[in-house]
């Protein structure tokens, strides 16, 4: 294993590079290699290179992807799908749109070379609404690999055929939630559906479908390129590769830095300047605003999938958002809880009446008129959300508020001298 701490980069390798989204400058600097690699092996090879790399999915669960593609039933001769999910939109994550607009090449090869392991002729990118940039970027590459012979009828005369469609959302957190997603992409309104079947098994239009986020396909055709222990010899040992951790907040150079998984958060802050002169840690996230906060005491956990787990939280999308000492807790808490309140599909009560009551209850005591019940309050809210809700919206809702009682339990008390005979009259039954 390598050290921890240092990558030559691979996903952000063209980022300075000039109108490093061509085909030109993407051949120029070794881009599709990879599919070459690829065609060159039976489709089932490609799967096992990819379950030996260990490649874990980036799009926040950490699901083994080699795995994932397996469980793909034997072909019956009818359609399955590849859908890339690039809705990224989980609060601090901010990832997928920088690498789509520096190399949208790079995801057309990882796509091309997932679809020829898992048998697939027309796969999918689903893109969030708001970013039309991103939309025109990927536009473009589409028709530059198309008049390259990378997709259509015979790629690089292998026999195989692919087809790319680009398509946008309107804009819904929900729709990164793989089956709402599904949902969506078939015109309905997207919510998530029930899961066992997978959509391994029963995806869009009820088929076969592979979904996979952005960085989990960009980083496929390194591993065909460089082989699986190449790419094991980086990361830990259940948790191997690389990734971007995106620095947000109260840091010297916010932005998004590659590194191996492993690599710690005191070791990501000094190649980002360290927090703003002046100041110190105070709270962090590791994984987006819906993986549980960490503190100070937290700097040398390794960034990777176990330790994180163990120290209390989880890796999702690697996205640290970074809090001085200048910031309340409740305040930031309040607005993540405004955010999961408003992105609520309204699916299952727990999470549609859940999250609108936890954000009442920290307004009040974010505004000082919290009563001394309050704290129990949001604990059994939470209680009653974690683990009930019909997807991951509700848990996530749950994390920031739990562990932020948990660290900074007595900033929550400041907001909660009320009495409740006050807040609450006794001709009023509910404690909401
Ligand atoms: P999950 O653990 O339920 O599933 C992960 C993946 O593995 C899915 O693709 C699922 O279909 C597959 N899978 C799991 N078990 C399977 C089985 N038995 N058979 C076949 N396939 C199986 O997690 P999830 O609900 O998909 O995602 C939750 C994560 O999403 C959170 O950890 C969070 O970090 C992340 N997230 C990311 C964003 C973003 O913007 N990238 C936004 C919100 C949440």
């Amino acid at each position: 294993m390598s050290d921890v701490t240092t990558l030559t980069p691979v996903l952000t390798k063209d980022w300075g590079v000039e109108q490093s989204w061509t085909m030109r400058a993407y051949l120029d600097g070794g881009g599709y290699a990879g599919l070459r690699a690829a065609l060159a092996q039976a489709p089932g090879d490609v799967i096992t290179a990819v379950k030996d790399s260990g490649l874990r999915g980036r799009g926040g669960a950490g699901f083994p992807t080699g795995m994932k593609w397996g469980f793909l039933p034997a072909p019956d001769g009818g359609p399955r799908y590849l859908v890339i999910n690039a809705d990224e939109s989980e609060p601090g994550t901010c990832k997928d749109i920088p690498l789509m607009m520096a190399s949208p090449q790079l995801l057309i090869e990882g796509a091309i070379i997932t679809s020829y392991a898992i048998g697939c002729s027309h796969a999918f990118i689903y893109l969030r609404g708001e970013v039309v940039h991103v939309y025109r970027r990927l536009m473009r590459a589409v028709e530059e690999a198309y008049a390259a012979g990378y997709l259509g009828k015979n790629i690089m005369g292998s026999g195989f055929d692919l087809d790319i469609t680009v398509h946008a959302g309107a804009g819904a957190y929900i729709c990164g939630e793989e089956t709402a997603l599904l949902d969506s992409l078939e015109g309905r309104r997207g919510q998530p559906r029930l899961k066992p079947p997978f959509p391994a098994v029963a995806g869009l239009y009820a088929r076969p479908t592979v979904v996979n986020n952005v960085e989990t396909i960009a980083s496929v055709p390194a591993i065909l390129k460089g082989g699986p222990q190449w790419f094991r010899e980086m990361g830990t040992e259940r948790s191997p590769g690389f990734g971007i951790f995106s620095l947000s907040g109260h840091v010297q150079r916010p932005g998004q830095y590659e590194a191996p998984l492993g690599i710690t958060l005191r070791r990501l802050l000094e190649m980002a300047g360290g927090i703003r002169e002046g100041h110190e840690l105070k709270f962090w996230t590791p994984g987006g605003s819906s993986t549980p906060i960490f503190t100070a005491e937290h700097l040398d956990i390794p960034l990777d999938y176990e330790s994180v787990a163990a120290a209390g939280s989880m890796l999702g999308t690697r996205a640290l958002q970074i809090f001085d000492e200048t910031t309340s807790v409740v305040r930031a808490v309040t607005r993540w809880t405004e955010f999961y309140k408003h992105e609520s599909c309204g699916k299952c009560t727990p999470c549609r009446e859940g999250t609108f009551w936890l954000a009442q209850v920290l307004r009040r005591i974010e505004a000082g008129k919290g009563t001394s019940e309050d704290i129990d309050l949001l604990l059994d809210l939470c209680d009653n959300i974690l683990g009930r809700a019909f997807c991951a919206l509700g848990d996530g809702a749950t994390s920031p508020i739990t562990s932020a009682i948990k660290y900074f339990r007595e900033e929550f008390e400041a907001g909660t001298h009320t009495p409740a005979d006050e807040l609450f009259p006794p001709e009023r039954s509910s404690k909401f």
